[in-house]
């Protein structure tokens, strides 16, 4: 058993010191040879050291090198060494740590990853705090929360008595609201098309003139940090209404909240703790392995009502139980890695991998301009939207920068125009790694409208 480990840990290692040399997209060659993982349903035992080198031999080619330093799609983080090693750690103990009976160790460092994360955001101490797979259920979580309290004001049991008949809630959102709150409010009974939607700015903010009208039975959802450009909904302005009409309101800030870890970039946070819960992802900026998400309601009573279980096989002490606050029951411990990751960066190593990424992006942002291509946005977090020209040539620079290898983009359409979309949010990325992406770019871009333009 200790060889099939050490050499597993092995494999992963040299994959991890590897993987900053390697293309970032992998070959497509090896992405075929995935096929050997498959054949038909294998009858009888085999050895575990052959089944981990067939997963290193085939797999590992076969990964997209997000954890590289050039990978720069949707909003990805790659794992910390300390992250890493706390998961592999954290994997060797299998805790299951829906209970506090099930995992005392899984309990205790949840409360304490709570209460740091609390203190980084500049969120209530007494915050209710769950660890869930991502900001997606994380932003349902506090949806629940908020359904949940809103109806129990309207004397409306939302958890017995379900939404047939309820009094009816508003839910409110910008134009750019985030498709994962839309599915969570499908999730929620909330409907995604009953939503008002208010309109944005040029940069994707709600404009805070054109909110409705807004009461206690409102739910209005900002966004802190725009998928495209990194921009904040205006939440002072916001939550003063909402508090004096008794709204709820909820913050999508998957990856946005982390600017209040950087001194330079806490301004874009400004108002944001005056809301009723938020959620983020420890994935994305905090740089912990899959999966982790974290939603915080400032009542904590409000998440422990919408996400309690009860059987009697289930009763517990006083202490808190991690399953009251999250969607799950039976779940790892994935507070762990949010824990190595505070502890071993401390509040100045976070804030420093925050403002690194901010200006790694305004380098992209400013070299891609001098080499003649226009940025669509204000570059005030880590996104960057470059368009090439017209939207097939855009098209054709992206996909051919992903098949190149040198650095990976995704793309996406913003107000109308196509264009590359560069998040830098990997605390592996280097002024090197920002000047070798930007070079390519612009040589495939050439390249690419100079054929364009002939054929
Ligand atoms: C990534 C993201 C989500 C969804 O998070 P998952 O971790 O993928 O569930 C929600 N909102 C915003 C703004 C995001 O960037």
């Amino acid at each position: 058993m200790e060889k099939l480990l050490s050499d597993a840990a092995e494999r992963g290692s040299r994959y991890v010191t590897e993987i900053a040399r390697r293309r970032v997209a992998p070959r497509p060659e090896d992405v075929a040879k995935l096929e050997g993982l498959g054949g038909a349903l294998p009858e009888e035992p085999s050895d575990p050291a052959a089944v981990i080198a067939l997963l290193d031999d085939l797999g590992s080619p076969a990964t997209m090198a997000s954890t590289s330093g050039r990978y720069f799609g949707f909003v990805t983080g790659g794992a910390l060494p300390v992250t890493l090693a706390a998961n592999w750690l954290a994997g060797a103990w299998d805790q299951n740590a829906g209970l506090h009976a099930t995992s005392p160790v899984g309990a205790k460092i949840e409360e304490i990853a709570a209460r740091w994360l609390c203190e980084i955001f500049g969120l209530p101490g007494t915050c209710g705090v769950g660890f869930t797979t991502g900001a997606t259920m994380a932003n349902f979580a506090c949806l629940a929360a908020a359904r949940h309290a809103l109806l129990k004001r309207a004397g409306w049991n939302a958890e017995d008595d379900g939404l047939f008949g309820a009094p009816p809630l508003t839910v409110v959102v910008g134009a750019e609201v985030h498709v994962s709150v839309l599915k969570v409010l499908s999730m929620l009974g909330l409907g995604r098309a009953r939503v008002t939607t208010v309109p944005t700015d040029e940069q994707g903010r709600m404009q805070p003139t054109h909110l409705p009208t807004l009461n206690d039975r409102t739910i209005v959802c900002l966004q802190a940090g725009n998928v495209n450009t990194g921009a904040f909904d205006p939440a002072t302005e916001i939550c003063a209404r909402a508090d004096q009409a008794g709204a709820w309101v909820h913050v999508d800030g998957a990856f946005g909240l982390w600017a209040a870890a950087a001194p330079h970039r806490s301004y874009l946070t400004k108002g944001v703790s005056e809301a009723d819960s938020w959620a983020t992802d420890g994935h994305k900026w905090l740089s912990v392995p899959y999966d982790c998400g974290v939603a915080f309601v400032r009542d904590a009573e409000y998440l422990r009502n919408a996400m309690i279980v009860s059987a009697a096989y289930l009763h517990t002490g006083n202490e808190r139980e991690p399953a009251h606050y999250s969607p799950e029951a039976s779940r790892r411990a994935r507070a762990v890695e949010v824990w190595a990751a505070i502890r071993s960066l401390g509040r100045s190593g976070l804030a420093e991998l925050i403002e690194r990424d901010c200006r790694l992006a305004k380098r992209f942002a400013e070299s891609l301009r001098r080499c003649g291509f226009e940025v669509l946005n204000d570059v005030v977090l880590n996104q960057v939207l470059v368009s090439f020209g017209d939207p097939e040539t855009t098209r054709r620079v992206i996909a051919d920068v992903q098949s190149e290898g040198t650095c990976w983009c995704g793309g996406t359409e913003w107000h109308g125009r196509m264009a590359m979309r560069i998040s830098v949010s990997s605390w592996a990325t280097t002024e090197e790694d920002v000047d070798a992406s930007v070079a390519a770019i612009a040589r495939i871009a050439k390249r690419t409208s100079a054929s364009h333009s002939v054929g």
